[in-house]
């Protein structure tokens, strides 16, 4: 018998449609003259950012960071670290950091502090979900697309223990939070 529990849809593929489009037009009105980079936190955020810079029509690059925050199952570990770096110097560069969820802060403040030590022109932080039920440290979120309740999540992306990461709407796990 299949044990894995049944994602319940919380965020439909057309809300998310319709709120990547939205921080698209946010992000095009500050960027659009500034050829950012954008960083996106792996794994989680690849499909969001595959969406979001599809809608972005002026000079921009892409680059990839990996942190690793939470061991298997969804509980953080509350330890930090970067288990990906980045291929190009962001010194001097426009950095719009591309995220899937805000949970506890600690990944993404961790994260920001990493980024501006290489001393960046600019650094902004865009988030996908935030559940700020669950903040341990303040982080400011410049482009937010959904506040989220108290959930575990997966799908468009998010995964649990590497699954669900392909389901097309953002969906929440019972028991697993
Ligand atoms: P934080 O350090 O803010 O607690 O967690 C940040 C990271 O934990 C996110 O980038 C994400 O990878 C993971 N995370 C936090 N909440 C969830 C969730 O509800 N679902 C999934 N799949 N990952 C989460
Ligand atoms: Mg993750």
């Amino acid at each position: 018998m299949d044990s894995q529990p049944k994602p319940q849809i919380l965020l439909t593929r057309q809300e998310i449609e319709a709120t990547v489009s939205r921080l698209a037009t946010e992000i095009t009105g500050e960027y659009h003259d500034k050829h950012p980079l954008l960083i996106g936190v792996l794994k989680g955020s690849f499909m969001f950012m595959a969406d979001l810079i599809r809608l972005l029509d002026f000079p921009l690059e892409v680059e990839f960071i990996g942190v690793s925050s939470y061991g298997k199952g969804s509980q953080t570990s509350g330890k930090v670290k970067v288990v990906q770096g980045l291929r190009s110097p962001i010194k001097g560069g426009n950095i719009l950091v591309i995220e899937d969820i805000v949970d506890t802060g600690l990944t993404t403040a961790f994260l920001l502090d990493y980024l501006r030590k290489k001393k960046p022109a600019s650094l902004k932080l865009c988030v996908l979900t935030d559940k700020p039920s669950r903040r341990q440290i303040p982080v400011t979120i410049d482009y937010l697309g959904f506040t989220v309740p108290d959930k575990f999540l997966v799908g468009y992306g998010l995964d649990l223990d590497e699954k669900f990461r392909n389901l097309p709407d953002i969906c929440f796990l019972e028991g697993e939070n």
